[in-house]
């Protein structure tokens, strides 16, 4: 696979030019913080950015999205049949995505694109999309993607990585997209043993700043009833509110609601995304709730990531590291402090 050195300048260049050919998304200051927005004319990607407070989750797999539409006009010869709504997929590059939020999509990709089940809209939207990745050089105090099988220049699940050497940016491709990517990219030049030396010596250098980690080896040999049964779980959900915050800015979380949103006689079937953390997620149509204690949201929450998912599909956990949910949680809990809980149980 290619590598190439290109000066800061001509990456941008790069990328200006290459939007003619990809929907460019990178990460443009917004306020206190960055978010992946398209780069469009006038608008730089700002790579000088710990990581973005919303992870680029929704650039596959949007917020809301109208997956069906249908007409109740019974005098219309389509009435009542539900029909797809009209979607496009057009190529796109998130560009300075992170490795820990790359390493998210395959995590979710377990959920979306398995042998028994394949989401038509995430799989043609994530088949459509190129991860250009940029290492992490300064990870956050609150970062422990090394202990979950990531790192900060780890390249599972990205198709080209590009490194920040200071006056250069070192950038090889990992899979055939990114080597399709970088092969359209204007100007560099080729990378020398020492640029590829220095980047190695980055990288670990990177990885000995990683200082937090979490202990989840011995939960897949506990029962589930053992750690559902666990002691811990009152204390653990004590402080929670409830809010979502958690659930909405994790990369991999992919919990959704399905809804109905009729305006006179058109209707509109949408996805959303929704939370195990809302009493309503669990709500039945009968008025029974099997989830409505807070106790037992909490519970769900790690459950699913530390147990549930590992025991389903063998890929790790269901967390890739990034450290959003516990730097943004509003009463501070934290899933390396529970995931010990749960480790030592
Ligand atoms: S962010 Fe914290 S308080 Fe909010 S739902 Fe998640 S665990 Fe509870
Ligand atoms: S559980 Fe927390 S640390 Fe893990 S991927 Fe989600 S937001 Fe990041």
């Amino acid at each position: 696979m290619t590598s190439k050195v290109f000066t800061k300048e001509e990456w941008i260049k790069s990328l200006k030019d290459l939007s003619g050919t990809y929907t460019l998304y990178g990460p443009v200051r917004d306020g206190d913080f960055h978010s992946f927005s398209v780069l469009e004319e006038g608008k730089r990607p700002d790579f000088d950015f710990r990581n973005s407070r919303l992870s680029p989750k929704s650039l596959v797999y949007p917020q809301s999205e109208r997956i069906f539409e249908y007409i109740l006009d019974e005098n219309s010869p389509e009435a009542n049949i539900l029909k797809e709504s009209p979607k496009e997929y057009p190529l796109k590059a998130i560009v300075g995505i992170r490795p820990c939020d790359a390493h998210a999509f395959q995590i979710v990709k377990a959920n979306f694109d398995n042998p028994d089940y394949k989401d038509p809209w995430w799989v043609k939207r994530f088949e459509s999309t190129v991860l250009v990745g940029l290492g992490c050089n300064e990870p956050c105090a609150t970062c422990f993607c090394s202990s979950v099988g990531g790192g900060p220049f780890n390249e599972r699940g990205l198709d080209a990585l590009f490194i920040d050497m200071g006056e250069i940016y070192l950038v090889r491709a990992v899979t055939e997209k990114g080597e399709a990517f970088l092969g359209k990219a204007s100007g560099g030049g080729p990378a020398d043993d020492a640029v590829l030396m220095d980047a190695k010596d980055l990288e670990a250098s990177s990885l000995e700043k990683i200082t937090s980690s979490i202990s989840t080896g011995k939960i897949k040999e506990k029962g589930i009833n053992e750690l559902f049964n666990g002691p811990f779980w009152e204390d653990v959900a004590f402080a929670c509110l409830n809010c979502g915050a958690c659930t909405y800015l994790c990369p991999t979380c992919w919990c959704f609601d399905i809804q109905d949103e009729v305006i006179g006689a058109e209707g509109d079937r949408i996805r959303n995304w929704d939370s195990c953390m809302f009493p309503l997620f669990t709500l039945h149509g009968s008025g029974h709730n099997p989830r409505d204690k807070k106790v037992q949201r909490v519970r769900q929450r790690f459950m699913h990531k530390l147990k549930y998912y590992p025991d389903r599909y063998d890929n790790g956990v269901q967390c890739s590291g990034c450290g959003r949910c516990v730097g943004y949680c509003p009463v501070n809990i934290d899933i390396r402090q529970v995931a010990a809980l749960m480790n030592t149980a």
